[in-house]
């Protein structure tokens, strides 16, 4: 089966990958992966690798900026020139910018932004290898960051894209699939709530396939947010034994 020309899905059904329509690829996520930042996360899903630190909740510089009755939230996803094929030049992109706005409005909801006015959260991200949905994958590693800075939060984010190739529909595309499908859909859950903080749609689709998108979707979700809960566990457990071996 062909898509745009390059075949996305062969005659057994399987992806350039090898994966099954439904499946996503296989993801790791460490919790306080840096030692310079409030708090941190790094994530593995496929190819894609990207780190996320935060900062704050901190003064803002210059002080106009500060909002009287809440935190302000910045975010900043930038892509090394090492992190596609064709080397990405190092100045800020549209899409680079664009990315950030996404992301962030993916992670505000989530934050007890309230608590915190006239403060600044800084989010930066940095994508060192990409193969496709590394929005996503950023908003995944970023709420980790944000619960490990000690942050208040109403939840973890978690996202992934779906896509669609031959009329398929494709859970967690990678560089190829989005490159040559005929879509993609980034989504991003609250879990708790079953609250989408994120829906981007680029390409066609039909009713139906958005609800089915979204189920595959939410089921992927879940997966991520029981790596970013066991993620933060096995951190603050290995603190734990690290302060009850030195007493
Ligand atoms: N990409 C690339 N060069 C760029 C930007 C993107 O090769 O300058 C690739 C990269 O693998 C990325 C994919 O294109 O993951 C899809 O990018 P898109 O803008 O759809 O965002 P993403 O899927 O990463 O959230």
């Amino acid at each position: 089966m062909r898509s745009n020309n390059v075949v996305l899905i062969n005659e057994e059904g399987l992806r350039v990958d090898g994966r099954r329509p439904n499946e996503m690829r296989p993801f790791k996520i460490i919790a306080g992966y840096l030692s310079n930042a409030d708090g941190s996360a790094y994530i593995e899903l496929g190819r894609n690798k990207i780190v996320a630190a935060v900062y704050g909740p901190r003064e803002v510089h210059p002080k106009y900026l500060a909002l009287p009755h809440r935190a302000t939230v910045r975010c900043r996803y930038s892509m090394a020139p090492f992190s596609v094929e064709e080397r990405k030049s190092p100045g800020r992109s549209r899409r680079e910018i664009e990315l950030s706005k996404v992301i962030r409005e993916a992670l505000e909801p989530a934050i007890f932004v309230e608590e915190y006015p006239r403060t600044v959260i800084d989010i930066f991200i940095q994508v060192l290898e990409a193969d496709g949905g590394t929005r996503t994958a950023s908003i995944t590693a970023a709420s980790v960051a944000l619960a490990d800075a000690g942050i208040p939060m109403r939840d973890l984010v978690a996202a992934i894209a779906v896509g669609k190739a031959s009329d398929t529909l494709l859970l967690d595309l990678n560089g190829i699939e989005d490159q040559y499908g005929d879509g993609d859909m980034p989504i991003a859950i609250m879990p708790r709530y079953n609250l989408v903080t994120l829906f981007q749609a680029d390409g066609i689709f039909a009713p139906e396939e958005i609800e089915e998108a979204l189920k595959m979707a939410r089921e992927a979700i879940y997966k991520l947010y029981e790596g970013q809960k066991e993620a933060l566990k096995r951190k603050y457990l290995k603190i734990r034994e690290e302060v009850l071996s030195s007493e």
